[in-house]
């Protein structure tokens, strides 16, 4: 089989439609869905490397599940229903057990000791359990009624072999290489993890562990972004720190689309004098502002750099994670092969009150606690302990809002953005 790539995305696929001016969240979500492809090749691997990786097309169950009728218990097995009352049945020498079946017919009116996972012998639909029986060497004692097929499981009654076992775009869970496994595919074809670089931007930033000067702060966002790509499944390429000075910038992009499928800034995106993503975005030809009506988050740059997708995230961290979560997540994950989907929220009581005028989508750090929603006491965005303190974002609807304590609102866990 050869290993095709898919095309690569258009130079405009970000460009947003005339007239725009804040685009609502909903919105800026269509765009990503409608305009982003696949950019990740396939290859086999096997089942025992393939957790977390994207299915590159349908898989088709080899043999199905169970391969043929067996016991649900462990007991006697004979055939047909059996009335209410008392009944005994004579015992056939031998018995059936997983893995070692039983190579007679088992005469209507005669019984044989089955174990659990044993294939029922020929003339075997009904097993009745070893607790509801009495036994001696030639004959078994018991009490109906029993239906037909109890305590039987049915030749494909989970899965039928020739059907779909899994589709195209999942992304394999330890379940579903169960379920590959039992239906006997042993290799799968999956999508080759989306490489992603990251690159801080900012003249005050230092690396942790570096001495810091006056006026310098930590690179926070790099290690936060770099562990939320791995957590998303895909691979990641630490670019680095860039200084607010084009040239650089320049080349540590050209770097970054070299080994990577997509790239993410932090810093540096909005249309200000040290704003310089946008500014090597904007000379590059396709780079796009997107003002999302959305906080936190200021302007998203998203633009192509030689064939890749740049995702231009506002340097506040707070801004960064969210606009991570809420738009170059999906993004990354229709990148990869893995369909476009939403994350699980979770409609509870708010321990917290908050007045919301309308016009942008808010999200708040959050947390449940008694079954309620608590929020961050502080929504200033630079406030990363609030990032740690929380447990996920509470989505707060584009309209007005009046929230009291007892209503209702969304909150969406950081595992259901897969963190
Ligand atoms: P910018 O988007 O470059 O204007 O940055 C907005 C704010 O985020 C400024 O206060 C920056 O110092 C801060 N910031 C930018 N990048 C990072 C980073 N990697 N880690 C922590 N803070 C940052
Ligand atoms: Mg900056």
């Amino acid at each position: 089989m050869t290993d095709l790539s898919p095309p690569p995305l258009r130079n405009d696929c970000f460009a947003l439609p005339a007239g725009v001016n804040w685009t609502p969240v909903d919105e800026a979500l269509a765009l990503l869905r409608d305009r982003l492809t696949p950019v990740t090749a396939a290859e086999d691997v096997a089942i025992g490397d393939a957790l977390g990786r994207v299915l590159a097309r349908d898989v088709v169950a080899l043999r199905s599940n169970p391969p043929q009728a067996n016991s649900a218990v462990d007991g006697y097995g004979f055939s047909g229903a059996v009335p209410e009352g008392a009944h005994v049945l004579p015992l056939m020498q031998g018995r059936a057990a997983a893995g070692v079946p039983y190579a007679g017919a088992v005469p209507a009116g005669t019984a044989l000791r089955v174990l659990t996972g044993a294939a029922l012998p020929k003339g075997v639909d009904t097993v009745i359990l070893e607790e509801d029986v009495n036994a001696n060497d030639g004959q078994i004692a018991f009490r109906g009624p029993l239906k037909q097929g109890a305590n039987a499981r049915k030749a494909g009654e989970d899965v039928v072999a020739g059907d779909v076992a899994l589709t195209a775009g999942r992304v394999l869970t330890p379940a579903d290489l169960a379920l590959l496994s039992a239906t006997g595919v042993a290799r799968v074809h999956v999508r080759k993890p989306l490489r992603v670089a990251v690159i801080s931007t900012g003249d005050e930033l230092v690396d942790p562990g570096q001495p810091a000067g006056e006026g310098q702060i930590f690179d926070a966002n790099r290690p936060m972004l770099l562990s939320m790509v791995r957590r998303f499944g895909a691979e990641t390429i630490d670019m680095g720190r860039v200084a607010d000075d084009r040239a650089a910038l320049r080349a540590a992009l050209d770097s970054a689309a070299a080994q990577a499928d997509v790239i993410l800034t932090s810093g540096g995106a909005s249309a200000g004098d040290e704003d310089h993503v946008s500014a090597v975005l904007t000379e590059a030809g396709a780079m796009q502002e997107w003002r999302i009506a959305v906080k936190p988050g200021r302007p998203l740059a998203l633009g192509m750099w030689q064939g890749r997708p740049v995702f231009g995230l506002p340097g506040n961290p707070v801004a960064a994670m969210v606009c991570t979560l809420v738009f170059a997540r999906p993004a990354m994950a229709l990148l990869a092969g893995a369909g476009w989907n939403e994350p699980q929220g979770f409609l509870l009581p708010a321990a917290f009150e908050k007045r919301k005028k309308p016009g942008r989508r808010e999200y708040l750090r959050g947390r449940i606690r008694d079954g309620k929603v608590e929020a961050f006491k502080s929504e200033g965005s630079g406030r990363i302990s609030g990032l740690s303190w929380a447990e996920g974002l509470i989505e707060i609807e584009d309209g007005a809002r009046q929230i009291q304590p007892g209503d209702p609102v969304r909150f969406i866990p950081f595992t259901s953005y897969g963190l």
